[in-house]
């Protein structure tokens, strides 16, 4: 069955405002969905409930056939089956570029150090970026820090990746290498739900692509499809 199944997910946020009004998505293993819509549609809120960063009220989602509920050990398990690239990198500054890979498997999975050490300079290398293993986030490009984010996220060996508008916070030149590291994950087959407007990006990569529009999904087609004339 698919890595994703969302059906109908309705949210309030607490001052009353209604973001999702029945937003139903599927993603099956090896698939990359980008999602596209206007600026407030609920895309973000849509992404987030998948790995449970935002609660819901009504609907269901499923991760890898098991649902995503309240209980707080079921939220540690879908976080580790479910990556996520933020806009604004979210590194911890403090902490080297190695480090920010092996915190999380040496802590919450409770790898040896050694080996999530090799583990993450493999990762970085692939990313392009080992050379900078040592340096702490704030002396790197936005470009390369983003690239760390997407290592990072590798490191959980997640069965899905959410990326939130990975490259809307970098300069022009730096937003090419984000998302070729990008496509070369999707080649490989990770399974990915993408936020973006990068429409080159959801033409070569997309296996399939969303709209979205006041919180419910009104559109999912084919790139070739979605962005024909009509
Ligand atoms: P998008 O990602 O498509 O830009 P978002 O999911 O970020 O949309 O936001 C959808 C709507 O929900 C927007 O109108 C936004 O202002 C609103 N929203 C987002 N976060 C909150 C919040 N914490 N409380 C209330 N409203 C929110
Ligand atoms: P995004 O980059 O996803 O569009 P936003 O700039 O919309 O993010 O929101 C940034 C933060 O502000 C988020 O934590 C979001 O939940 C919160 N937020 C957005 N809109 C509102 C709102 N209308 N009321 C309260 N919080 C909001």
């Amino acid at each position: 069955g698919p890595i994703l199944r969302a059906e109908a997910v309705h949210k309030w946020y607490p001052n009353g405002f209604q973001a999702l009004k029945g937003a139903s998505l599927s993603v099956e293993r090896g698939e990359v969905v980008v999602i596209m819509g206007p600026s407030g549609s609920g895309k973000s809120t849509f992404i987030r409930t998948f790995n449970a960063l935002e609660d819901f009220q009504q609907g269901s989602i499923h991760i890898d056939g098991r649902p995503l509920s309240a209980d707080l050990r079921d939220i540690d398990a879908i976080r580790r089956e479910v990556g996520m690239v933020f806009q604004q990198f979210n590194l911890f500054p403090h902490l080297t570029v190695l480090e920010n890979l092996t915190l999380a498997p040496v802590l919450v999975r409770r790898r040896n150090r050694a080996e999530a050490g090799r583990r993450a300079l493999q990762l970085l290398e692939r990313v392009g970026i080992a050379e900078q293993a040592d340096k702490f986030p704030g002396q790197l490009s936005g470009g390369q820090q983003q690239r760390v984010a997407i290592a990072r996220s590798l490191c959980m060996d997640p069965q899905l990746i959410l990326f939130d508008e990975p490259t809307s916070a970098l300069d022009p030149e730096m937003v090419r290498e984000v998302l070729e590291v990008m496509q070369g994950l999707a080649a490989d087959g990770m399974t990915m739900v993408v936020v973006t407007h990068e429409v080159r990006f959801a033409q070569q990569v997309a296996h399939r692509v969303v709209l979205m529009d006041a919180g419910e999904v009104v559109e999912v087609a084919p790139p070739q499809q979605f962005f024909a004339n009509p």
